[in-house]
């Protein structure tokens, strides 16, 4: 079995001296490790009938077109302003480092679809709360969450509830 915290590389004070950044650059570049990483995100969800996977840029897409891919459904891309062409849903949020917004087509989600929303990794869980409110305005059924990486200690999980957290590696 794949030691996928092996491929898990710790660089102290980046982007900001006291932050601990988890770099998943190493597991990305190996082909065993990263196959391995999308079967244990996916594995949760396999038979929950999932319509759609939604990530925000840029380090959800990476992980959010495989799982797509092996959950049998579609991708919906959240992405910062000024990218999406079409009609927009909007929410600003609070980041780890500063603040930003994120937005997604009306029509990317059909009001009753069953959304699984990916991430790298769960921080304070601004970026993925973004990502549920967007969802909720597309009236999406929210099935749950999938990360590949937890940082237990920042709390994101409370602002998940109600809905379902799944995390591969977690970190105190
Ligand atoms: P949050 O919004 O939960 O505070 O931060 C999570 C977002 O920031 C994710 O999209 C993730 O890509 C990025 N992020 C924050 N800290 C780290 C880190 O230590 N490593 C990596 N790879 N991404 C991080």
């Amino acid at each position: 079995m794949t030691d996928l915290r092996s491929y898990v590389r710790d660089i102290p004070d980046y982007p900001k001296p006291g932050i601990l950044f988890r770099d998943i650059t190493p597991l990305l570049a190996d082909p065993d490790a990263l196959t391995a990483a999308v079967d244990a995100m996916a594995a949760p969800f396999l038979d929950a009938d999932i319509d759609i996977v939604a990530a925000a840029e840029a380090r959800g897409f990476i992980f959010g077109t495989p799982l797509a891919m092996r959950l049998g459904a579609g991708f919906v891309p959240i992405r910062k302003p000024g990218k999406l062409p079409f009609d927009l849903h909007s929410f600003a949020y609070q980041l780890e480092y500063g603040t930003d917004e994120l937005q997604i087509h009306v029509d990317g989600i059909k009001p009753g679809q069953r959304v699984l929303v990916v991430d790298d990794l769960l921080a304070t869980g601004g970026t993925v709360e973004a990502c549920l409110r967007l969802l909720e305005k597309c009236d999406a059924k929210i099935v749950g969450c999938s990360f590949l990486i937890h940082l237990e200690a920042l709390g994101g999980e409370a602002r998940m509830e109600p809905y379902d957290v799944h995390s591969v590696l977690r970190y105190g």
